[in-house]
């Protein structure tokens, strides 16, 4: 995301000991061995960068399906696969067309609220290069592991929402796999409320990790006090007010066009830093430790958000 990510708009229009705990109590039920399989296994040398229509992004489905079906949840629609197709433009006009696939997935609320919440992250990633492969751990292998655990943990604590889980794909051509949802949003769930999206969420050598989408929505500002008083990280507000410039990263991931439609949304994210779209963005280079309370942050934020939506959107 971010600057590769303005740089195609313009053209188309130290691991940490792990511990053996394996489940926390509340407030965020995950598995915590599992969330560092899950980066581990998305950004190995096999899955050849996971660029959209590879090989290595098929492989990538085929194990997050395999994910998926242990948590025994719901289609949204026929299918766990939504498939969508676009077109992207080189700076010399050459177009190619692709086919991408969102992985979708859904958990009922338990509280008759007639609304829901989307978490999202995109799997996708830059492929390779000049023989080098680019393993996206924390772009974004990291949110894709924090979408898991937010399943899993409102697979053991139901929300009051429904929600829907979105593994997008072709976030890094373009957010195509955000837009083709969103263009398709009426169809796929009319009580879609909010957005809750994570993209590079494993990286700070600060223990922060930022929270975007309050500029936008005043309402956000005591929700996010409460998550950041419970996280086990600094979870510092900001980089969502278009003043900033480049700094506002209202629409430099898969939020942004929930954004556009009009629907709230809170983005997680860390600073950006020197392993941002390189090869060397690599499971062996991630601090375990900084990345576990990272997702344990997004699972406490989840589950406030999902108590207390009616506040948010009324
Ligand atoms: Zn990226």
């Amino acid at each position: 995301m971010r600057k590769f990510q303005k740089a195609i708009l313009t053209a188309i229009v130290g691991a940490a000991t792990l511990t053996n705990s394996a489940v926390f109590a509340e407030p965020g039920t995950f598995d915590r061995d599992a969330a560092v399989a899950t980066i581990k296994t998305l950004s190995a040398n096999d899955m050849g960068g996971r660029r959209t229509g590879s090989a290595g992004s098929a492989k990538a489905q085929a194990y997050l399906l395999e994910l998926i079906a242990t948590l025994n949840v719901e289609m949204v629609g026929p299918t766990h696969e939504h498939k969508f197709k676009f077109t992207t433009e080189s700076q010399d006009g050459v177009k190619v067309d692709h086919i991408g696939t969102n992985l979708l997935f859904r958990i009922e609320g338990t509280g008759n609220t007639g609304k829901t919440i989307v978490v999202s992250a995109h799997y996708d990633h830059l492929g390779a290069r000049d023989g080098e492969i680019y393993n996206g751990v924390d772009d974004n292998a990291s949110g894709v592991a924090g979408v898991m655990a937010v399943a899993e943990h409102f697979k053991e604590n139901p929300p009051m929402n429904d929600v829907i889980f979105a593994l997008f794909d072709a976030e890094e051509m373009g957010l195509q796999g955000a837009r083709a949802f969103v263009r398709n949003i009426k169809r796929i769930d009319p009580n879609i409320a909010f957005n809750i999206n994570f993209d590079m969420i494993s990286r700070s050598d600060k223990n922060e990790l930022y929270v975007a989408g309050a500029f936008h929505r005043a309402g956000l500002v005591p929700v996010i006090d409460t998550i950041a008083k419970k996280a086990p990280v600094k979870l510092l507000k900001g980089h969502d007010d278009p003043a900033l410039g480049a700094n506002d990263w209202t629409f430099s991931s898969d939020h942004g066009p929930f954004h556009r439609a009009g629907i709230p949304f809170l983005y997680f994210g860390v600073e950006d830093h020197p392993y941002y779209h390189k090869p060397s963005d690599d499971f062996d280079t991630v601090p375990v430790k900084f990345f576990l309370r990272s997702i344990e942050t997004v699972v406490i934020a989840a589950n406030e958000v999902d108590r207390s939506l009616e506040s948010i959107v009324k």
